[in-house]
């Protein structure tokens, strides 16, 4: 399996610390607000990261963190005029409803940033006692220089980073690019107490510290999306080398951005939707056939007539189905290979190559049109069907396929008697009647197709 890493900035041949172990990171939200679509798409990319990884065959921790103590979540607690773990509670809970409504499955962990305070301020104090860090009225700050590789992960020259970053100098900062590992509180802030004074950790620390605990000190995969290279992850990785000379993980990866007419959407632009508004009127698998249709480090623009694409799409998919009597050959643990094996072997040849998805979804629907195929042999299409259910499942969808497929075992049964009748009245050319029965069928929403194999049926789905 090859993965594209952001620190060597080519495809690499995936080599997990632990044979047969994942241990993956994705920086989580901050929860001062709903999180809007476009951090769903890299939320739902890592989802689809872990569950590829799970078929493949490994055993993933999947680790993704909650931003609970941060400036934004402090200003708007000031704008509501409620504490700030008012906020950070609200918008937790919001963001594990609105996760769980995207179809994405629970992580194995959801470290919380205020349940780690006190490792926090133990890991500045190794900082600090290494000589990378210093104290300047009651801040701490990271100093860059005394780091020999830093800005290896970003590829930036720091030089011209330092250009942009004296601006906003900071006078207390030895060099602009340190960056804050313990801020001191203003009054009436969340506060800690710690050995340079109250205060709160900086985010940067935050995730470090976590992600070490949870994971080990050099773990297989860091994730998010392209903003949070630089600085965020740079200086994630930065404090990892301090502490111990080891890079925090060996594969870093960054997905594109959500856009809105070709610029980044965000909360501080103001150009967003919410995921909760976004899952109001499309279906949480359209959205994920929306974003997986294109490869993850490829830019999106949101774009509602590509998600009407997508809800065509994924209505194809059940539409297939429905024509396969697919409750009845689901057949768990054997796969049914020779037609379909090229398909499983395809899928995985694209998800191999740094999760290309977008050829993965290509494989779901030339499935789809080969199951509608009337001319294809039921059993074929039938193996089809199995395929196009389980390669998809491992993309996150048909996670409810029963209640989405009407055919239920008693109205099943009975549609299937009806069929039976009319097969009968055909033989003894009682046409009134045959007819009857698929007229009567039709008004109740169920469709016959006769085919060379006998007939078959679907019910239009609500
Ligand atoms: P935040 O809550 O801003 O820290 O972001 C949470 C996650 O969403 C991070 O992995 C970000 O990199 C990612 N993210 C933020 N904006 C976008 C966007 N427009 N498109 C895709 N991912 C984004
Ligand atoms: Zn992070």
């Amino acid at each position: 399996m090859k993965i594209y890493n952001t620190q060597t900035r080519q495809k690499e041949e995936f080599k997990p610390v632990e044979p047969g172990k994942v241990k993956l990171y994705a920086c989580g939200p901050t929860v001062y607000n709903y999180f809007h679509i476009g951090n769903a798409r890299t939320f739902m990319f890592f989802d689809v990261v872990r569950r590829y990884l799970e078929y493949a065959g490994y055993e993933v921790t999947f680790v993704q963190n909650i931003t609970d103590i941060d400036d934004k979540i402090i200003n708007q607690s000031i704008t509501e005029n409620v504490p700030a773990s008012d906020v950070a509670e609200r918008y937790t809970k919001a963001f594990f409803e609105d996760t769980a409504k995207l179809g994405l499955r629970p992580t194995t962990y959801a470290p919380k940033a205020t349940e780690y305070i006190g490792k926090m301020i133990g890991f500045i104090r190794e900082l600090e006692k290494n000589g990378f860090a210093y104290e300047a009225d009651g801040d701490v700050y990271f100093s860059v220089d005394k780091l020999d590789n830093y800005g290896s992960l970003s590829g930036k020259n720091i030089d011209d980073q330092m250009v942009g970053a004296r601006i906003q100098e900071n006078k207390q900062k030895k060099n602009p690019l340190d960056f804050t590992l313990w801020k001191r509180s203003k009054p009436g802030e969340p506060t800690w107490n710690s050995p340079w004074g109250e205060g709160r950790p900086g985010w940067h620390t935050e995730c470090v510290v976590m992600s070490r605990d949870l994971l080990g000190e050099t773990f297989d995969i860091h994730g998010g999306a392209i903003d949070l290279v630089f600085p965020h992850h740079e200086n994630e990785q930065a404090q990892a080398y301090a502490q111990n000379g080891k890079p925090l993980a060996n594969y870093w990866m960054h997905g594109g951005f959500l856009n809105m007419s070709g610029e980044k959407m965000s909360k501080s632009l103001g150009n967003f939707f919410t995921t909760r508004d976004v899952l109001e009127k499309f279906d949480p698998e359209v959205v994920r056939l929306f974003f997986l249709s294109k490869h993850y480090r490829s830019p999106i623009d949101y774009s509602p007539e590509l998600l009407e694409e997508s809800k065509s799409g994924v209505a194809n998919f059940y539409d297939a189905l429905e024509f396969i009597d697919f409750l009845k050959i689901q057949n768990p643990g054997g796969k049914f290979g020779k037609y379909a094996q090229k398909y499983y072997d395809e899928f995985k040849e694209a998800m191999d190559d740094d999760f290309n998805t977008a050829k993965a979804i290509a494989i779901l629907f030339e499935l789809t049109r080969k199951i509608k195929s009337l001319e294809i042999p039921s059993d074929i299409r039938n193996e089809y069907a199995h395929a196009l259910v389980e390669i998809g499942s491992v993309l996150g969808f048909f996670s409810d396929l029963e209640k989405k497929l009407a055919k239920d075992d008693l109205s099943g049964k009975l549609v299937e008697m009806m069929i039976e009748y009319r097969v009968l009245f055909k033989k003894e050319k009682n046409y009134t009647m045959a007819d009857r029965i698929r007229n009567d069928l039709a008004d109740i929403g169920i469709e016959l197709l006769d085919t060379k194999d006998g007939t078959i049926w679907k019910s239009k789905r609500k």
